[in-house]
């Protein structure tokens, strides 16, 4: 059988990728990671293909015109993101469900793609305080990096009426049950 696709969004800090790594710690729900393609460079202890293919921005772009992605976003000014159609079709041939961190548009876009294939996922923070909060306690953006994020959070938090369910991470125990059981649910 063919898997399914979880696709989780949130303004950058809320806790999107903490909640990811725990619920595929739960071997019941299949889960395997999507990994992306995004043109910055890796941040603190990130690999090439663990968290990311790392591109250059020449290299993302000839992908881009080849067709490689299901779709693309330049997220940040300059910093582009992407789905690779490989990517897709390793994880949801092989059985697992892939979950995806996309930013919103990417979200809303996987969706069209994919339709009831997927499961469109909203993680809010309790406030824009603590997002701020958790963005300066992570301690791996630069001012300016951590300035641009909280920028986005109010055009992202717009989007969320328009995903399939919302979750908020106050504590993070009831966002990952909540999310956990959303997709069992979903991909049963
Ligand atoms: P994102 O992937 O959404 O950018 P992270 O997962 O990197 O966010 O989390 C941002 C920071 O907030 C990290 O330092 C993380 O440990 C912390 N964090 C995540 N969830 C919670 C929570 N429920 N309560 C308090 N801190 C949290
Ligand atoms: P970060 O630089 O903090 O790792 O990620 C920044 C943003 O890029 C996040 O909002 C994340 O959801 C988004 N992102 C990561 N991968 C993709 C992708 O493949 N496509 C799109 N559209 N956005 C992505």
């Amino acid at each position: 059988m063919k898997g399914k696709i979880i696709v989780v969004s949130a303004p950058s800090g809320t806790g999107k990728s903490t909640v990811i790594g725990h619920l595929m710690q739960r071997p019941e729900l299949r889960l395997e990671f999507s990994i992306s393609a995004t043109s910055r460079k890796p941040r603190g202890a990130e690999q090439d293909g663990r968290e990311y293919y790392f591109l250059t921005p020449e290299e993302f772009r000839r992908r881009v015109d080849t067709g490689e992605f299901v779709e693309w976003e330049e997220v940040y000014a300059g910093t582009c993101y992407g789905t690779l159609v490989s990517e897709v079709e390793r994880v949801t041939g092989s059985g697992h469900n892939l979950i995806m961190d996309v930013d919103v548009k990417g979200a809303m876009n996987i969706k069209k793609h994919f339709g009831d294939q997927a499961l469109t996922i909203f993680i809010l923070p309790p406030s824009m305080e603590e997002l701020e909060n958790r963005l300066r306690s992570r301690n791996t953006d630069t001012e300016e990096s951590i300035a641009k994020r909280l920028e986005k959070a109010d055009f992202e938090m717009s989007f969320a009426d328009r995903f399939d369910i919302r979750i908020i991470n106050d504590s993070l125990d009831d966002a990952v049950e909540a999310s956990a059981k959303a997709i069992k649910d979903f991909a049963k």
